[in-house]
């Protein structure tokens, strides 16, 4: 009861978005109009914690939380990899991740981007050297952007997402995926690529 009285009393509260959410925006509309360029509709990731603290997954779930909330543009989490465009890691790899991690990244489709989330992933951080620890993600997956940061900010991790997506319109696919079948939108890009003589991703 004294729930609703406040509810009524309070009545709506909102203030407006600070300029560094405008600029959230903007990323997001920006990476939502290149996700739709090159694959035909919004683009789906597949998160995965390699091995982190947990506190880079909080400043991601920030992403889907009300003040971003990147899921009006599109952006989407999903539970598969068969269905991610890009797979965004956390952590350094630990022993018991090393394979999923790879199993993972083999079951994503091409072209499948990497963004390493966290200066744990890029370089294992305060983890390095412990005996749970296998590396860092480039050791088992080829990474397409860093994102520094312990941990980074949502912004930041656009950015890198934003950072991986324009490394596709320029390059061939990578040596290790020759041979796979790129999304529709990429094959033109590839194409000129190669036939511009342009260097590998
Ligand atoms: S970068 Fe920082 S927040 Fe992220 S997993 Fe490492 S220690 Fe945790």
């Amino acid at each position: 009861m004294q729930l609703f009285a406040k509810i009524l009393s309070v009545g709506l509260a909102t203030r407006p978005l600070s300029p560094v959410h405008d600029e959230a925006i903007h990323l997001v509309r920006t990476i939502d109009a290149r996700s739709r360029r090159l694959f035909g509709r919004a683009l789906a990731i597949r998160e995965v914690d390699a091995g982190s603290c947990n506190g880079c997954e909080i400043e991601i779930g920030g992403l889907a939380g009300p003040v971003y909330d990147m899921e009006r543009f599109g952006l989407h989490f999903v539970a598969s990899p068969r269905h991610a465009d890009l797979l965004l890691v956390t952590g350094p790899v630990t022993v018991n991740m090393a394979a999923p991690l790879r199993k993972t990244w083999e079951a994503t489709p091409a072209p499948r981007l990497v963004v390493g989330a966290g200066v744990c992933a890029r370089t294992c951080g305060v983890f390095a050297g412990s005996y749970a620890i296998a590396g860092s993600v480039d050791r088992f997956v080829p990474v397409d952007a860093w994102v520094d940061g312990c941990p980074p900010e949502p912004t930041d991790i656009l950015r890198g997402i934003l950072a991986a997506l324009d490394r596709l319109p320029s390059g061939e696919p990578r040596d290790d995926e020759r041979g796979a079948r790129p999304a529709r939108g990429l094959r033109r890009f590839w194409r000129r690529g190669a036939s511009a003589g342009g260097g590998s991703r």
